[in-house]
């Protein structure tokens, strides 16, 4: 897929989890209510907090597997035994209608969307330390000590693939991230090429002089 001014801007956003990841993302969107969140497909069993539509779009695997055999999504990974994967579908309506989006998936997920959108803008979210990781990841109280276990594993993993990524951000001091969440959303949407064609008017009045 080819890049265009006209296409609204892909964001992509990874992190380990426990790196505070879904609660910048949630303040990133109170802050720019023009950036839409994809909401991804999961086998996953729904949390107590979560609603199905809002949150997730829980299907069963047989389904994911049918989905997945008739190509309908854009990127999948299957991440602690479950699947998850973004709509091809509503994705690419999205952009083409100029509307800002923004993925909150895995690394994997980001590898495959890199290579269908080259001009998306990836952010990884660090956390400051791994015994942080570990206190976020307990405190939280939604998952057992041995899923917690098996995520602190992985996020080593994750974040060896942080080079990858266009930006990358610590998250030490809440405010702070999300400021340098803004920062990089709003760059990217003030790109020379996108700029132009926004303000093609305002160029054309000054060609005219
Ligand atoms: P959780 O089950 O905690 O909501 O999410 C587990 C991991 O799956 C997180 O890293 C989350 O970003 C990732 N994830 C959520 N949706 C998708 C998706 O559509 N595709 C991919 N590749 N990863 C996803």
């Amino acid at each position: 897929m080819t890049s265009s001014p006209t296409q609204g801007v892909l964001y992509v956003v990874s992190a380990p989890s426990g790196a505070g990841k879904t609660s910048l993302v949630k303040a990133l969107l109170k802050a720019d209510p023009a950036i839409r969140l994809s909401i991804s497909f999961t086998t996953r069993a729904p949390r107590p907090s979560e609603t199905d539509g809002r949150d997730y779009l829980f299907v069963s695997r047989e389904r994911f597997e049918v989905m997945l055999t008739e190509g309908e999504f854009l990127e999948h990974a299957e991440v602690y035994g479950n699947f998850y994967g973004t709509s091809k579908g509503s994705i690419t309506r999205d952009l083409n209608a100029g509307r800002d989006l923004l993925l909150e998936i895995d690394w994997q997920g980001a590898e495959q969307v890199r290579q269908h959108f080259p001009q998306s803008a990836s952010i990884f979210i660090l956390p400051p330390s791994f015994n942080a990781l570990r206190t976020r990841l307990a405190g939280r109280g939604q998952d057992s000590d041995e899923v917690i276990e098996r995520r602190l594993a992985a996020a080593a993993h994750d974040v060896a693939h942080a080079d990858a990524f266009d930006y990358i951000i610590v998250n030490d001091d809440f405010d702070h991230a999300l400021l340098d969440l803004v920062a990089i959303t709003r760059s990217v949407r003030l790109e020379a090429a996108r700029q132009l064609y926004r303000h093609a008017a305002l160029f054309d009045e000054f060609r005219r002089i």
